[in-house]
């Protein structure tokens, strides 16, 4: 028998305090689970099960097998990679969403999935002050599930662009050239590769001393491209970079692609977010000149996993590429031009009604409350800041920029590797390494919704205690 209204209810109830105590509770936790892999399979049969099981048991189930085998992202000793912060409006939103199960891919298969995420993405225009680039009526703004769909649309959209329309012809996309740094994300290669450009086609430009885009080291990249009979094609920006936070001179970097015709897309993924907040709106500067840009809720603004916000400046750009119409979508609202179908506006056809969790977060906790945690994270990070700063043993690899800290142990990179490593292992607060400019880096990164300084304190004081002597 399947589950009935009356034990979906019941069991819905008890999944929210579940889950609710779940997150109040997390803290107790390792934040990394010192499990092996294999471990967390054995725990579950091999087999599917030959008959219902009770409910009873599939919650049990919760804290035996998965909270053991989770990395707690919602801790707040979590300074790890980037925050994938959750609160609870979304969480309801998200509930919601499940429940609704609707398919929002075209305005008709859900009309009001289509217009509350119209409704909603120009709200965060508004709230993030993004440019008139972005608002007007040739501009349009769409949720995409990640920050790689969104590159890998700007990335079709301006091969497109540039092609007339030829580019997913055999061939054709061999010749063009994308540019960004380093220090750009990896979904950046990943978007190249899947577009057919080749990975042999990204350019990797010159950084200054802070990891930022040198302009005049993109404007020879581009010229030795022309001169060698290739099209150059697209530039991606860093606003946050993912191993230190650089952030690309927009202004200068937009002169070049203006000049030279390339489309410039912004990669903001998690530091777009902080431009909620006016005082880090500067971020933003020449944004006003890029053709694309996306950034994510689902990073630093408490809106669940997934949601990336994906504006482009001329919406007949990404729809050129994108839209493919057979004849089992076709509606009279489509062809009365009324309507959106956001199916035209990135890779999978299916779209889930992602609006509803932005929607809740925004009415029920309101900006007020993100602005606060994005002050108080990045208020934090300032103090690791100074902490590092005052100790002989560390040094700053990066300048430090929002709530990230890059520091080094100046024993090498044996040592850095070291301290990562044995403060991960502790489960008392969980960090990442990267690498910047050939030497190992600790990354303390923070970013949870509940990390107060009490955590950031308690994370200093593990590090300055593992620490070797310089
Ligand atoms: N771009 C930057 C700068 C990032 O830091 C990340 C995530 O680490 C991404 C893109 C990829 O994000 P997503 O998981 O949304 O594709």
């Amino acid at each position: 028998m399947p589950v009935t209204p009356e034990e979906f209810r019941s069991a819905g109830h008890q999944l929210v305090d579940w889950v609710a105590d779940y997150l109040e509770g997390v803290e107790r936790l390792p934040v990394q689970p010192p499990v092996k892999p294999g471990d967390l399979a054995a725990l579950v049969p091999a087999h599917p099960p030959a008959a219902t099981e009770p409910w009873a048991d599939v919650l049990a189930d919760l804290d035996r097998v998965i909270v053991p085998g989770l990395t707690h992202w919602q801790h707040p000793s979590f300074f790890a990679f980037f925050p994938a912060n959750t609160t609870y409006p979304s969480i309801l939103g998200e509930l919601a969403a499940a429940g609704l199960g609707v398919n929002g891919m075209t305005w008709a298969t859900s009309p009001v999935a289509t217009e509350l995420e119209t409704v909603v993405v120009g709200w965060m225009a508004e709230l993030l002050g993004l440019p008139t680039t972005f608002r007007g009526p040739d501009a349009g703004g769409v949720i995409q599930g990640t920050a790689s769909e969104a590159t890998l649309c700007a990335v079709l959209a301006a091969r497109e662009r540039l092609t007339a329309g030829a580019g997913n012809r055999t061939g054709t996309p061999g010749d063009l050239t994308v540019y960004a740094t380093a220090q750009a994300h990896s979904s950046i290669e990943k978007a190249v590769r899947i577009a057919g450009i080749g990975a042999d086609n990204l350019r990797l430009v010159e950084t200054d001393e802070a990891f930022a885009m040198r302009p005049e080291a993109l404007a020879a990249a581009i010229a030795a491209d022309r001169a060698a009979g290739k099209r150059p094609c697209l530039v991606v920006a860093n606003v946050g970079s993912t191993s230190s936070m650089a952030v690309d001179p927009l202004p200068a970097v937009a002169a070049v692609c203006r000049r030279e015709g390339l489309w410039l897309h912004v990669d903001a993924a998690m530091a777009g977010i902080a431009a909620l907040c006016p005082e880090h709106r500067h971020l933003f500067d020449g944004l006003e000149h890029a053709d694309s840009l996306c950034t994510n809720p689902h990073k630093w603004m408490g809106v669940n996993f997934d949601c990336d916000l994906f504006w482009v400046a001329r919406r007949a750009d990404l729809i050129g590429a994108l839209s493919i119409l057979p004849e089992y979508l076709r509606s009279k609202a489509s062809e009365s031009g009324e309507a959106i179908d956001y199916r035209d506006w990135g890779i999978p056809l299916g779209r889930r009604f992602r609006a509803l969790k932005l929607w809740f977060t925004l009415r029920l906790d309101g900006v007020a409350a993100v602005q606060d945690m994005i002050r108080r994270h990045v208020a934090l990070a300032g103090w690791v800041a100074e902490r590092v700063a005052a100790d002989p043993r560390f040094e700053l690899s990066a300048p430090p920029n929002l709530n990230l800290v890059c520091f080094r142990h100046v024993a090498g990179d044996a040592a850095t590797d070291d301290l990562v490593e044995a403060a991960n292992a502790s489960g008392e607060a969980l960090f990442t390494r990267t690498v910047l400019g050939g030497r190992t880096v600790l990354r303390f990164c923070v970013g949870a919704r509940t990390t107060e300084r009490r955590h950031v304190e308690a994370g200093w004081a593990l590090l300055e205690r593992l620490a070797p002597a310089a």
